[in-house]
C-alpha cells in the first residue's frame, strides 16, 4: 500500500494556553469559540475574547497552522445581530475558517465576507451527501463535520458522492442524539444546550449521599446511583443508569470515549480530510497528551499504512484521559448496518 494523504489534525482550544499547547504538540489546526452564546461550548471561565483570539491566531499562523472559529449555535430570533457581529470579529481577526450551523449565519458570512472559508458544524446534523451538497451549492461550504452517528461504510459512501471535505471525530466524549440539540437535557434542566454550552449545567447537578451510596441527580431527576468505592462520572442524562424491564443498566449510552485510532487506515483510505479531537472543556494536559498521540498516529499511518498498528503506549495514554476510562468505536463499528 502506498502512502496515504494525511488528514488535518484538528484539536480543541478552550483557552489561549490550550491553543498554544495544541499547536506546539502538533495540531495542524485548532478550533475555538468566543465567550458568548455564539459558541456551543460557552463554559464559564473558558473561551476567547477578541484580543486573546487575535493572539491565538498569531501563534498558530507564525507556525504555519490554522485556526477555525466555531460560531456554531443557532441565532436567537430576537437578536441575530450578535451572531453576525461575531462573524465580523472572526473575519477581522483573520481566522482560517468559520464553523457554522445556522443557515442565516452562513448567508450573512457569504454575503459580507465572501472569501471567508465556511465549515458546516456537527451541530447542523448533516448525515447524507444530499444535505451537504445543498449547503455547498447554497452557501459555498468547503468542509462538513459529520455527526457521530454514521457507520464507516456510510461515511465512505458520503465521501464518494460529494466534493466537500469531510471531517470526522477521532477521539473524545460521545453525543448520541442530535449533537447538542438534545431535548433530554433541556427537559430536565430547563436550559438549552445550544446556548448554555453544556448538557448538564453545574447549577442543575446535585450529589446526595445516603447509606454509603451516592445519588447523582440532574434537575432533580435521578441519573445514577454509585456504590461508595465506584468511579463516578459527571452526570449526563444519556449516560445514566436506568431501570428498564426490571434491570438497571446504561439504557441509552455507556460512559465511554470514542477512540478511532485502530480505524485510521480505513478512515484515510476513505478520503477523510480532517480528524477532530473533542474536548474544548478539558484541561491543557488532556489537549497536549491527546494531540501528541494523534500526531504520531496520523504520521505513522500516512507514511506506512500497511504496517500501521496502534501502539500500546498510545492506548494507555488515551485510556487515562477517557470518559469512564473505556473506549469505543461508537457508530463506526456497526457491521450490521
Ligand atoms: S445529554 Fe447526551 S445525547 Fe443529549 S446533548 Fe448531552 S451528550 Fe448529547
Amino acid at each position: 500500500m502506498t502512502a496515504l494523504k494525511k488528514p488535518e489534525l484538528v484539536c480543541p482550544a478552550g483557552s489561549l494556553r490550550a491553543l498554544e499547547v495544541a499547536i506546539d504538540a502538533g495540531a495542524d489546526a485548532v478550533y475555538m469559540g468566543l465567550k458568548d452564546a455564539t459558541n456551543a461550548r460557552n463554559f464559564a471561565g473558558l473561551n476567547f475574547d477578541a484580543a486573546q483570539a487575535r493572539q491565538g491566531v498569531r501563534h498558530a499562523h507564525d507556525r504555519g497552522r490554522k485556526v477555525l472559529m466555531a460560531l456554531n449555535t443557532y441565532a436567537q430570533a430576537d437578536h441575530p445581530e450578535r451572531w453576525f457581529k461575531a462573524v465580523d470579529v472572526a473575519a477581522d481577526i483573520g481566522v482560517d475558517a468559520l464553523i457554522l450551523a445556522d443557515p442565516a449565519v452562513m448567508a450573512y458570512s457569504r454575503r459580507v465576507h465572501p472569501d471567508l472559508r465556511l465549515h458546516l458544524s456537527v451541530q447542523a446534523s448533516a448525515t447524507n451527501y444530499e444535505a451537504i451538497e445543498f449547503y455547498r451549492e447554497r452557501y459555498g461550504i468547503q468542509r462538513a463535520v459529520l455527526p457521530r452517528v454514521l457507520t464507516m461504510s456510510q461515511i465512505a459512501h458520503l465521501i464518494r458522492n460529494t466534493t466537500v471535505e469531510i471531517e470526522v471525530f477521532g477521539f473524545g466524549s460521545l453525543c448520541v442524539m442530535v449533537e447538542g440539540r438534545c431535548a433530554l437535557s433541556s427537559y430536565v434542566t430547563g436550559h438549552s444546550p445550544n446556548n448554555t454550552g453544556v448538557c448538564s449545567p453545574a447549577s442543575a447537578v446535585r450529589w446526595e449521599e445516603h447509606g454509603g451510596a451516592v445519588d447523582a441527580r440532574l434537575g432533580g431527576v435521578l441519573i445514577d446511583r454509585y456504590e461508595a468505592n465506584e468511579h463516578r462520572a459527571y452526570p449526563t442524562l444519556c449516560k445514566g443508569r436506568f431501570e428498564v424491564e426490571g434491570a438497571v443498566d446504561y439504557a441509552i449510552e455507556e460512559p465511554t470515549s470514542l477512540n478511532t485510532l485502530e480505524l485510521l487506515p480505513t478512515l484515510m483510505q476513505a478520503g477523510v480530510a480532517a480528524i477532530k479531537i473533542e474536548g474544548r472543556q478539558r484541561g491543557t494536559a488532556y489537549v497536549q497528551q491527546v494531540t501528541r498521540v494523534w500526531r504520531q498516529a496520523v504520521d505513522a499511518c500516512a507514511n506506512q499504512p500497511a504496517r500501521f498498528a496502534v501502539q500500546p503506549g498510545w492506548t494507555s495514554a488515551l485510556g487515562r484521559l477517557s470518559e469512564g476510562q473505556q473506549h469505543t468505536l461508537g457508530a463506526l463499528n456497526r457491521p450490521w448496518q
